[in-house]
């Protein structure tokens, strides 16, 4: 992926997230000098398998389970300290050197508890799905202009004020849902005082650190979280995430300049998941759902949640290549299907009378969408062993190459298996 021109790469989830996005920048911080984070918060599980050891990391890059590689949370991101210094501290106690390696944006809104009571009892984030993790509240709070940043904690006397800001807001909400649990200015401030003796020595001007990287000559990753089709812009809204997921946040949540990026790297399953309410449009009925979650382990790696199943969606997929800008494609997954006598890929949806081949932005259109599909024959045999295109059986191969023209981008990777070592570079 990184080449002496290609040095500035973005690695998105092209579907509804859980695509396998871990295990790609896993694979190719082994090149990058940089791993950045610049979206989302502490909802987002990647999950790295290293030899028989799982790491599931919520907000650090998996760039730092990579000896040498450094990694930063950019000031798109909404950072749950308290758990931060939890991942950490795991890390450390799994071998990982995370020392002078991990540095925090400035800029970023923190998460903090009255977020998290928010999310936990509004009826509101019950029904979107959230995972009540605090991240939609310390958005909603980054945009009106009440959010705490990591530079606020150098300014003691501020902090205050605004910490008394942000409760005051949570206490109306809850009051507003009728509990009678109430946030608490002081409590907060406490944990601060407590969190900033860690926090502060690891902050940094990410933006700008990142541009005398990039300047430097150096390779950086830039790691999205969820999906495309999250977007909280560009997704199924209200069905979304609360940030940008795509590749223009990869700009402004990093704070280095859209014509920095040099190549986007989307990440699709073989097939199609979502967790949480809202339109699928190629989800599949019983018992095949069942079949493929079983297969895919399909079960959210931060709530443990079962994830809706379906067959590859060329239509979302696509839309995702166009909003993104996608240079490549890695088709994770693809031994999942492994068992199937035979597989189906969307070319599109029947709305009413019209065939529709590009995503649209009306869910009512989407509630009434018949996926048109084209089945393919299935390889049924392992594709665990794989290691190049040439390896893989015909059908699969078959499979593949119509996915390719469906999205109209190229594969640059296809994944066999959990395991580092399970991947083909097409
Ligand atoms: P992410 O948030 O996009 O990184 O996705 P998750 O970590 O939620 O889900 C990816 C899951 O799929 C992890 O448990 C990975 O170990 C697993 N995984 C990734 N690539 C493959 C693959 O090619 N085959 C199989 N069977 N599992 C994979």
């Amino acid at each position: 992926m990184f080449d002496s021109k290609t040095r500035t790469v973005v690695i998105v989830g092209a579907q509804w997230g859980d695509e396998g996005k871990g295990k790609l920048v896993d694979v190719l911080s082994e090149r990058a000098d940089w791993v950045v984070r610049y979206q989302g918060g502490a909802n987002a599980g990647h999950t790295v398998q290293i030899g028989e050891k799982s790491f599931v990391l919520h907000q650090i890059p998996s760039g730092i389970l990579h000896p040498g590689v450094r990694c930063a949370i950019g000031n798109g991101v909404v950072l749950d300290p308290e758990t931060l210094f939890t991942e950490i501290d795991e890390l450390i106690a799994d071998g990982v050197d995370v020392q002078g390696r991990l540095y925090v944006s400035d800029r970023a809104h923190l998460v903090l508890p009255f977020h998290k009571l928010v999310d936990s009892l509004s009826s509101a984030s019950r029904e979107i799905g959230t995972t009540g993790r605090g991240i939609g509240p310390a958005y909603e709070d980054k945009i009106a202009r009440r959010g705490v940043r990591v530079l606020d904690l150098r300014h003691r006397d501020r902090l205050r004020t605004l910490v008394e800001k942000g409760v005051a807001h949570a206490n109306a909400m809850l009051a507003s849902y009728g509990v009678h649990e109430r946030a608490d200015v002081d409590s907060t401030l406490a944990l601060l005082e407590r969190l900033a003796r860690r926090l502060l020595p690891i902050t940094d001007d990410v933006g700008l650190v990142i541009h005398r990287a990039i300047t430097t000559g150096a390779n950086v990753l830039l790691e999205g979280a969820q999906g495309s089709l999250l977007d909280v812009d560009h997704g199924t809204y209200p069905f979304v995430t609360s940030s940008s997921t795509t590749t223009g946040g990869a700009a402004i949540g990093t704070g280095i300049s859209p014509m920095a990026i040099h190549a986007a790297l989307g990440i699709v399953k073989a097939y199609t998941t979502r967790v949480g309410n809202g339109p699928l449009p190629t989800e599949l009925e019983e018992p095949l759902s069942t079949q493929m979650r079983t297969l895919g382990n399909e079960f959210g790696a931060t709530t443990g949640r079962a994830r809706r199943c379906g067959w590859f969606d060329g239509v979302v997929v696509k839309y995702a290549a166009r909003i993104n800008g996608l240079t490549g494609l890695a088709v994770t997954k693809l031994d999942v299907l492994d068992s199937f006598d035979r597989v189906a890929v969307c070319t599109g949806y029947k709305i009413g009378d019209d065939l529709y081949t590009d995503f649209p932005g009306d869910l009512t259109a989407l509630e009434g969408a018949m996926p048109q599909y084209e089945w393919l024959d299935g390889w049924r045999t392992s594709t665990a062993n794989a290691r190049t295109l040439a390896a893989l059986p015909g059908p699969a191969r078959k499979y593949l190459d119509r996915i390719e023209s469906l999205v109209e981008t190229a594969i640059a990777y296809v994944s066999v298996g959990t395991r580092r070592d399970q991947i083909i570079s097409a």
